[in-house]
């Protein structure tokens, strides 16, 4: 695939950059998005997948970003780890398996301890795997506003991966984060300076980011995505629309994102676009009297397949999403 075998020199794109790309890869992107919407809602349900395809990069000195690869399988959430001068901040636990590779990276760079492990939200994709940081001493971070899900959604769908992945997941005791923060918590050394903060509810109630002013660079989650990642079954889609307009105010150079490839600051009026655009027309459809089946037929916004590489009738959900929202049913 070209995905996989691509490297990092070449991956700090423009937004045209990632369409081409894009388009390579159509053929296998149906099966991929139905992986990462189960995923997304229940943490990896579809067995468990090696943690291989994986490519890390350093984006600044002591700033590394390990991308995920999604297919053929998905395998997890992008990462990253900032190292200070005593101890190393990691970015998103991901799944166990790839929590358990990722320590193994860090330690290709560094022997300082992981003090910290940073989690953009809930989902299992990004924090099912905080009890193997946990394990080595370190505390696990997220918003104030992530905390009911944590508990409420967390607690529940870690028992059921329990269940059905017992070699992965069994000897694990779920690890929520001991550490909150209510709209912005920094964490800074002589070295480096990370902001961790909470804009409002988009992808899911507690979304947050961490943001590395000295470098310009944005580690956003799934408030930001490249490509055909986005899942609004917990989001709020005015919110995250605000959301992506206060962040795009940061003066970013780079933004390393949940899912799909390392992008620049034109990623964030792509993936603000996608719900603008797909909220007029949906709301268009209702206006003119069409039923929600009627709007899935006929919503088109022919640049979403330029940039995520799958036509946006393909989204379902994502506009039963936003029906819903707009006609308040
Ligand atoms: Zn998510």
């Amino acid at each position: 695939m070209d995905q996989s075998t691509e490297t990092f020199s070449s991956a700090t794109t423009t937004t045209g950059q990632v369409a081409r790309r894009s388009v390579r890869v159509r053929r296998l992107i149906v099966s991929a998005i139905t992986l990462t919407v189960m995923a997304a809602v229940c943490g990896h349900a579809l067995g468990v997948f090696k943690p291989t395809e994986t490519n890390v990069t350093q984006l600044a000195p002591g700033v590394y970003f390990r991308k995920m690869e999604w297919q053929p399988k998905f395998i997890g959430c992008n990462q990253g780890w900032i190292v200070f001068e005593d101890f190393v901040l990691v970015i998103e636990a991901s799944f166990p398996n790839q929590a358990e590779e990722l320590v193994k990276e860090i330690r290709k760079t560094t022997d300082k301890p992981i003090k910290f492990v940073f989690d953009t939200h809930w989902h299992g994709d990004h924090a099912d795997g905080n009890p193997i940081f946990i394990a080595q001493g370190a505390s696990a971070i997220a918003s104030e506003q992530a905390r009911e899900q944590f508990v409420q959604k967390g607690v529940p769908s870690y028992e059921k991966q329990k269940q059905e992945k017992p070699d992965e997941y069994g000897k694990l005791k779920y690890g929520i984060p001991s550490i909150y923060f209510p709209k912005r918590m920094i964490i800074e050394d002589a070295t480096q300076r990370v902001e961790l903060i909470h804009f409002g509810h988009g992808h899911t109630p507690g979304d947050a980011v961490a943001w590395l002013p000295k470098h310009g660079i944005l580690f956003t989650g799934d408030s930001c995505v490249n490509g055909p990642f986005n899942y609004t079954g917990e989001s709020n889609t005015a919110s995250w629309i605000a959301v992506l307009t206060e962040m795009s105010k940061l003066p970013i150079k780079t933004i390393c994102p949940g899912h799909g490839e390392r992008s620049d600051n034109l990623l964030i009026d792509q993936q603000r676009r996608y719900f603008v655009e797909l909220r007029q027309a949906i709301q268009e459809g209702i206006n003119a009297g069409k039923s929600l089946d009627e709007i899935k037929k006929s919503v088109d916004l022919p640049w979403y397949k330029e940039w995520a590489g799958v036509d946006v009738k393909e989204r379902a959900e994502n506009i039963e999403h936003v029906y819903k929202e707009l006609t308040q049913k």
